[in-house]
Formats: structure tokens, sequence, C-alpha cells
């Protein structure tokens, strides 16, 4: 991984900082919002300069990187850094780039890049989040302990690929690609809300933690293909006599907000999920999400944790109704300038970059 050392001598020869990210995922509001806050913008393009931009001008980053791979890209850091370019990491970036070649890129990037080995590993991620305290679904261990409904999911999967509901061991083994590592939980039925979080380490005055502040900036739900309108057709059971099974791939997200009397407990998970951060590997910097499931106990279930700026986020480029009330108009894209812009002001780049 690159070191602290190295991320600083570079730094060193920078003068205006130039955000750059792939464009994909978030990357509109990424480039937005970095213009507002008054930086010059840079898009990664593998193959050709992508038209999407001229769509949004208001979005069109100042110049773009067209590189033929993401493998390329990691060959080829001296471009990036050429230009005094810091990158922000979203989730397409650090897949197509492989976690490797994403901890080995030579250039500042925001946010804390030790995180990934807690969060790529499913058994890591979960024993972060039950030592932070938050509620997560029953870990099945064996197959033929299964009692309930479970959700199982392969080790890496991204977008509920894969991913399958077993009432019992035969729909288990039914289904199951043994080839793959595979993680069992209980199937938690309740509503989804995935919870958009910005820690900064360099906070001073808000909902403070032992070092900085915690901001909650926003609510989605997903749109899950072909989950979410099976329904019409019939009965999930009577389909798959059919030969249709329900997936979970995500292709949207819906905006949503939570009723007010379960914000202290997000505000409370968020906290307990950044303290431990701090504790197993120096923090999650910037943004994250906590995917829950509330169950109709008014329970939360995290059954995942990401540790960057997630694309439900992409509903709230003009502010949602909770960042309206840290500041309007402020969306998670431009948190992460304002953070980079209020640490250089105050000397502490190296607190938010790595
Ligand atoms: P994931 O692969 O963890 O991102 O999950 C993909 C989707 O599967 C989620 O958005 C939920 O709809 C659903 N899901 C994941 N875990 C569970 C669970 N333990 N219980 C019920 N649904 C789940």
């Amino acid at each position: 991984m690159v070191t602290a050392r190295r991320v600083a001598e570079i730094l060193e020869g920078y003068e205006d900082i130039v955000i750059a990210t792939a464009c994909s995922h978030s990357s509109l509001q990424i480039f937005h919002g970095a213009k507002a806050e008054g930086f010059k913008t840079l898009g990664i393009a593998i193959g050709e300069r992508p038209r999407v931009y001229d769509a949004f001008p208001a979005a069109r980053p100042d110049s773009f990187l067209v590189v033929d791979s993401y493998q390329d890209l990691a060959r080829n850091a001296s471009e990036l850094t050429e230009v005094n370019a810091v990158t922000i990491p979203h989730g397409s970036f650090v897949e197509y780039m492989g976690a490797d070649a994403f901890l080995d890129l030579e250039v500042p990037t925001f946010g804390n890049r030790r995180v990934i080995e807690w969060e790529a590993d499913r058994e890591k991620q979960r024993t972060w989040l039950a030592a932070a305290g938050v509620e997560m679904p029953a870990k099945i261990e064996r197959p033929e302990d299964i009692d309930r409904p479970v959700f199982v999911k392969y080790h890496g999967a991204k977008g509920g690929r894969g991913s399958f509901i077993a009432k019992n061991y035969d729909e288990f083994l039914e289904h199951v690609d043994k080839g793959q590592p595979y993680a069992i939980q209980e199937y938690v039925i309740g509503t989804r809300y995935y919870i958009h979080y910005f820690y900064s380490p360099i906070g001073e005055e808000g909902y403070n933690l032992s070092k900085g502040t915690l901001e909650l900036l926003g609510f989605d739900r997903r749109d899950e293909s072909n989950i979410d309108e099976m329904y019409k057709l019939g009965a999930q059971e009577s389909l798959k006599r059919l030969g249709i099974y329900p997936t979970f791939i995500v292709t949207g997200n819906v905006p949503t907000v939570l009723r007010e009397s379960l914000l202290p407990t997000t505000l409370q998970m968020g906290e307990k999920v950044v303290e431990k951060s701090l504790e197993l590997f120096g923090g999650m910097i910037g943004p994250f999400c906590l995917e829950t499931i509330v169950t109709d106990q008014l329970r939360f279930k995290v059954f995942e944790v990401s540790s960057r700026i997630v694309a439900g986020t992409n509903l709230y480029i003009s502010g949602s109704p909770y960042s309206d009330l840290l500041e309007p108009g402020m969306s998670t894209g431009r948190r992460i300038a304002r953070e980079i812009r209020d640490a250089r002001k105050v000397g502490r780049l190296l607190d938010v970059l790595t």
C-alpha cells in the first residue's frame, strides 16, 4: 500500500488540487460538488471520452484522462500526479481497478485506503460491525443448520448478483454454487434503509465523536430487479415452478426519510461503527453507508457497510431533507470537496488523504 510518507511527498509538489474520479457511479455528483467548491476536475475514462457529460454540462469534468484499461491507469499514476490530482474512490472505481491495484495507486486518494481490507472480506466486516455493537442478521455457520428463511450471498458479490433466498436446507442445496465461497444469514423481514453518513476527522462542531464529527446526509432505498416487481406475475413459489427466480440486481434508487424517532439510533449506530474503525485501522474517513433493515420491532439490522460514497446519494445533488439542515444544497460529492478544501486550509490534508 502507498505509504503516508509517499503521499506527503507527492502533495508537497502540488499547487492547485484537481479532483479526479472514474467516469461512472456517482461521478456527476462528485464533479458537480467539486466545481461548487472551486476545484478543477478530471474524469478518468476507459477507451474513449464519454459523451454522457455533454448532456449534463454542470457536471462535466474540465478535462479527461483516457486510458485503455484500469490496469493501465495503475501503471500510469504519474499522469494523474503531474496534474495535481486527488482521486475520489467510489464503488465502481475500486471494483474495476481491483482492490490491490487501488491500494498501490500512487496518487493521493480521499479516505483511508486501509478500510478496504476490513470491508472486502465479509468475515472481517462482520468482526468490525459486531465489535462496534450494531445488530446484524444472525449468521448461520453450517447449511445443515438452516432452521428459518435465509439469505445466501457469495463473497465479493456486488449489487446483489448471485444472492438467493432459501427457506430450508433443501432449497439451499437446490440453488447453491458450492464452487464459490458463500455466507448464510437469517432472512430479515422488514423495511430497507441505506443510511448516508459523513465522518470528518477534522470537524470540530456538531455531532462530536471522540475525534471529529459525524454527519447524517440522507437515506435511500434501492430498486432491485427483478424482486421488486415479480409479484405482479404471481407468488414467488408458483413462479419457481416456471423456472423464474428472484434476483437482487440494483437498477436505481428511491428517496426516503426515516421515522424521526429512529434518528437518535441512526446516529448512534454510525458513531459506533466509526469509533470502532478508529480503533481497528485508523478510521473510516468521509462518506460511508450502513445498509439496514428495520424490523416491525423497530430494530435495525445492519447487513453491510460501504465505506465510500454510495450511488444512493445521487438522489441529493441539490441537498436532502437532512443535509439541508447542515447547509442547504450540500450533496455528498460536494461535502467531500469541502472536506479537502477545509483540510488544506488548516494544513491537515494528510488527515483526510492516504
Ligand atoms: P447485498 O448483496 O448484501 O448488498 O444485498 C443485496 C440485497 O439483498 C439487499 O439490498 C437486500 O434487499 C437483500 N438482503 C441482503 N441481506 C439480507 C438479509 N439478511 N435479509 C433480507 N434481505 C437481505
